[in-house]
């Protein structure tokens, strides 16, 4: 809160983003001291084929949702959103009756789940494909991160997921969305949606695999804080806080927020988010 106060000060023109910022990581942080630390403990030699597959370890029996919970928070989230003027009215109202009705909800939010988790998934996981509106995939992404957050937080400390190699996450198997450069220059990866973190190659896409290094194309700012990776065979791209030279440890809440002009000069040049 205080980092993001700080932002706006030093950039104004970035005020209306932190101010929705804030008010998002408010509802989620009201929120999540609500949801329960679940008790996940999986068996060490399913967590070991999951990661063979490449398939996360979350499964949605894991997930402490109290619906209730989930239905203010989508509530609120959209109503932030709509606010910023972020979706528009037709897809705040769609939200909110969704929201309202419990029999809809339950089995929207368990297939959306399913399908962008890959947890259960025999065959090959299904690539990025169009499975809710754009405004309810972000909406949705938003509402369950406490919940989802909560269950990184419980296996980090039961499941080894060191060999973890892919550029999905190991918990919920969402895109990273973030990234930070480690003082010895490796590279984690953030998830965007459950926030948690996993090794992966610096000069490797995590979107397509892509490891020529001559098809990576990397710029900083000025200040060195910050970073872009971006691929030339995908066209899409991934920031990093380059914590080499970092007095503070990451905050994507902030750090994201205070690489939109990055995002900016990634899009001027072709490259997709
Ligand atoms: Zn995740
Ligand atoms: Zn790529």
């Amino acid at each position: 809160m205080v980092e993001l106060k700080q932002l706006k000060a030093a950039q104004p023109e970035l005020a209306t983003a932190v101010d929705m910022q804030l008010e998002l990581v408010e509802a989620q942080r009201r929120v999540q001291s609500r949801v329960p630390l679940p008790w996940i403990q999986p068996d060490p030699e399913w967590v070991a084929a999951q990661q063979r597959a490449g398939r996360p370890v979350i499964r949605f029996a894991d997930i402490p949702l109290e619906w209730s919970d989930l239905r203010l928070t989508l509530r609120q989230t959209a109503d932030i959103l709509h606010r910023y003027e972020a979706i528009d009215r037709a897809e705040h109202e769609q939200i909110l009756t969704l929201s309202r009705d419990g029999n809809a909800l339950q089995p929207l939010v368990s297939q959306w789940y399913a399908t962008t988790s890959g947890v259960d998934q025999t065959g090959p996981r299904p690539s990025a494909s169009p499975h809710a509106p754009p405004s309810l995939d972000q909406v949705l992404v938003l509402s369950m991160r406490p919940f989802l957050a909560r269950c990184a937080e419980s296996l980090l400390q039961r499941a080894d997921l060191s060999a973890w190699r892919h550029g999905h996450c190991p918990y919920c198997g969402w895109e990273p969305d973030f990234s930070v450069i480690t003082p010895n220059a490796d590279r984690r990866l953030i998830c965007g949606r459950c926030l948690a973190q996993w090794d992966f190659g610096p000069l490797t896409c995590p979107f397509c695999a892509n490891d020529d290094r001559a098809l990576i194309t990397s710029f900083a700012t000025r200040d060195g804080k910050y970073r872009v990776y971006a691929c030339d065979v995908c066209r899409r791209y991934l920031k990093a806080y380059d914590g080499r030279r970092a007095s503070r440890p990451v905050m994507v809440a902030v750090d994201s927020i205070a690489t939109l002009p990055l995002d900016a000069a990634a899009m001027q040049r072709g490259y997709l988010g």
